[in-house]
């Protein structure tokens, strides 16, 4: 197998950012091999009202024709369920992001973990419209000092696994991603709610997965601020987990890389070292080579493509372009530093070399 038909490929979760970094980064989601992103809120401010996502899509759209985006809110309480309503209505929202506050780059307006009924009124709007409600699933460490729950980075995802399900038991019909999962007991719940779907069957929850975290664990990072992101790698059985579930070809696996690219400086300071790992302009080839390696290639389709976009409810008539995405056996080279005008950042495996490239046809 030399070439592979991908399809309409799609990234669940990309991190765009503002200004330069926008500039610099958004068109190489199309390099990567993507042909729908799924456009994080986090930007200062958050993205929490009709004007701001209009223009920010626009501005988007602009750097990268070709591309199409769908876009989210910031869940907080500057979101109203009317406001919801319309959003939803217009078409100019397709989920909301909800971060516990404090747990990763400008989540500081994000919402409390332990109580979610506050928006429990939005919920029941986007469950009405069919809105997903993509779930940064970790709890924050607010309290250090209770050893009850002494909660760290590396069992901030399983401590937060209560919550999802109890979103889910009181909005059964509402869309969840549990974005980026990390640990086996993130990938065992997703397996837990959705033992009884059927074949065929669209599922109402689903995880998402990036891909360094089918590379890396808790050693990759731990000194080497280019693998550190949130939540951070954890141990190999997690990741042995989360390459099982990422070709399994079970449609509630699929694909969201988190690429979140920071420019070197705020990545080489001695004090806190900004989270995220800049993976867009080569995330088919990341994810490829672990499919290859396990012999999986086959399940890479449903994976990048048609799992998300089904559950998604993309309309092929209206994506901007309608070129598909095959990928094929060349070598790639990772820059050690990639250079867009004043920006610098790192992608993610600097130097490493890979064995396929996505092209369009
Ligand atoms: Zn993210």
């Amino acid at each position: 197998m030399s070439q592979i038909e991908l399809g309409y490929t799609a990234d669940y979760h990309v991190h765009l950012r503002q200004g330069d970094m926008m500039n610099a980064v958004t068109p190489t989601i199309r390099e990567g091999g993507i042909s729908v992103a799924y456009v994080m809120p986090n930007l200062t401010p958050p993205i929490t009202n009709l004007e701001a996502v209009l223009k920010y899509k626009e501005e988007l759209q602009k750097l990268a024709p070709k591309t199409t985006f769908l876009m989210t809110f910031y869940l907080s309480r500057l979101l109203t369920p009317e406001l919801v309503e319309r959003a939803a209505e217009s078409g100019a929202i397709r989920g909301i992001k909800c971060y516990p506050a404090g747990v990763t780059t400008n989540s500081s307006a994000g919402v409390d973990p332990n109580n979610f009924t506050e928006f429990y009124p939005i919920f029941e709007v986007m469950q009405k419209h069919g809105l997903v409600l993509n779930i940064h699933g970790e709890k924050p460490s607010v309290d250090n000092n209770n050893d009850e729950e002494s909660i760290t980075v590396l069992n901030a995802e399983p401590k937060f696994l209560p919550a999802l399900f109890k979103i889910h038991n009181d909005f059964p019909k509402l869309k969840l991603v549990l974005e980026h999962c990390s640990t086996r007991k993130a990938i065992d719940a997703i397996y837990e709610i959705n033992a009884n779907l059927k074949e065929g069957e669209t599922p109402i929850v689903c995880g998402s997965i990036t891909a360094h975290h089918l590379f890396l664990t808790v050693d990759d990072w731990a000194g080497n601020p280019v693998n550190f992101c949130k939540p951070v790698a954890k141990l190999p059985e997690d990741r042995k987990a989360l390459i099982e579930a990422a070709t399994s070809g079970k449609p509630y696996f699929f694909f969201g890389s988190d690429s979140a690219p920071h420019d070197i400086a705020k990545k080489s300071t001695h004090i806190k070292v900004s989270a995220g790992v800049y993976t867009q302009p080569y995330v088919l080839t990341y994810v490829a080579e672990v499919f290859d390696k396990v012999g999986k290639l086959a399940n890479l389709r449903g994976f990048v493509s048609t799992f998300g976009n089904s559950f998604y409810g993309i309309d092929e008539s209206k994506l901007v372009c309608k070129d598909k995405c095959f990928l094929v056996k060349k070598p790639v080279q990772i820059p050690e530093v990639s250079v867009y005008g004043n920006i610098r950042v790192v992608a993610f495996q600097p130097g490493g070399k890979f064995s396929w490239r996505p092209e369009w046809h």
